[in-house]
C-alpha cells in the first residue's frame, strides 16, 4: 500500500499516537502515561473557581498555606482527581465539595514528597455514615483495600475536619495506609518515594513510643496505635496534623521523625522540597 507524499506526515501522526496509547503502554517503563498525563492535567487544566472556594471554605491547612504552596496544592488536587472514580453508597450524594474535601486531604499528608497521586487506589467509595462490615462483623468509618478502594464514612470525614484539634481524623488516617501500601506497589511505577532511612528511623521512634505507652508513661496517641505498626504510623499522622505542638512538647523524637519522613512541618507549615 502506498501514500501519496503529502499525507505521510498525518500517517506518521497517526502512528505515534497508537504508538503512545496502545503499544507504549508495555514498553513505557510503568506507570509514564499515567503519571504523565496526571502532571498535564495539573498544569493544563487549573483548579476551578468553585474548587478554590471549597477550599478556602472548608479546608483551614490550605489557607494558612503560602500563595505558592496554594498553587502546588490545587495542582495536586487536580492530579489526584485524575484517576479517581467516586462511588457513593447508601443514596449519599457524591458533589464537587465531597470530590475536592477527599482529595484535598490525599494532598495535605503528601505535599512535603514527590508528586504521589495514590494511583493504586483508583475508587473512593463514600457511605454517609459509619456502615457495617460483613468481614468483622462491626461498624467501620472507614478503611482501605489493598485491591485499590479507599473507603470512608462521610460523617466522620467532615468530623476530622470540623473538630480539628481533637487528634482524631479519619481521612488523614485512611489516607496514610494507602500510603503505605502505594510505597510498596510497584506496577503502576508510584513506589519508594518515601526515603528507606526514613522509614526506618520512623519505626525505631515508633517502638520506643509504643513502649512508653504500655508502660503508661505517656497519652499522647491513643490506644488504637497499639494495635500494628501500620495502626500506629496512621494514628500518629492524625495527631502530627491535629496537635503538631502537643506531638513536638511531649513526643520530640516521633514529631521529628515523622517531619523528616513526610518532608513537612504542619507546626510551622514547611516543606523540604517544592516540587
Ligand atoms: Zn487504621
Amino acid at each position: 500500500m502506498e501514500f501519496p507524499a503529502q499525507q505521510i506526515p498525518v500517517v506518521l501522526l497517526i502512528l505515534l499516537v497508537v504508538f503512545v496509547a496502545g503499544i507504549g503502554r508495555f514498553l513505557l517503563p510503568a506507570g509514564f502515561i499515567d503519571r504523565t498525563m496526571g502532571v498535564l492535567q495539573g498544569y493544563l487544566f487549573p483548579m476551578r473557581h468553585y474548587q478554590r472556594q471549597i477550599l478556602e471554605k472548608s479546608f483551614a491547612y490550605y489557607r494558612q498555606l503560602d500563595v505558592a504552596d496554594k498553587r502546588r496544592f490545587e495542582r495536586r488536587v487536580v492530579e489526584f482527581l485524575a484517576n479517581k472514580e467516586f462511588i457513593p453508597r447508601g443514596g449519599l450524594p457524591v458533589t464537587k465539595e465531597t470530590k475536592t474535601l477527599v482529595a484535598a486531604c490525599a494532598v495535605q499528608l503528601t505535599l512535603g514528597l514527590p508528586p504521589v497521586r495514590l494511583r493504586h487506589f483508583r475508587k473512593i467509595i463514600l457511605y454517609p455514615d459509619a456502615y457495617f462490615s460483613t468481614v468483622n462483623r462491626e461498624y467501620h468509618q472507614g478503611e482501605v483495600n489493598a485491591a485499590g478502594a479507599i473507603v470512608l464514612s462521610w460523617k466522620h470525614f467532615m468530623d476530622g475536619y470540623l473538630v480539628p484539634n481533637d487528634s482524631r481524623n479519619v481521612g488523614l488516617h485512611e489516607m496514610a495506609h494507602a500510603l503505605l501500601i502505594e510505597n510498596r506497589t510497584r506496577y503502576d511505577g508510584e513506589y519508594d518515594f518515601l526515603d528507606g532511612n526514613s522509614l526506618n528511623h520512623f519505626l525505631k521512634c515508633a517502638e520506643a513510643e509504643h513502649g512508653r505507652m504500655q508502660r503508661g508513661e505517656v497519652g499522647l496517641l491513643r490506644k488504637y496505635a497499639q494495635t500494628s505498626p501500620v495502626e500506629f504510623f496512621s494514628v500518629a499522622v492524625e495527631v502530627f496534623f491535629e496537635n503538631p505542638e502537643t506531638m513536638a512538647a511531649q513526643a520530640p523524637a516521633l514529631y521529628n521523625a515523622l517531619k523528616d519522613l513526610l518532608k513537612q512541618d504542619p507546626l510551622r507549615l514547611q516543606f523540604s522540597s517544592r516540587t
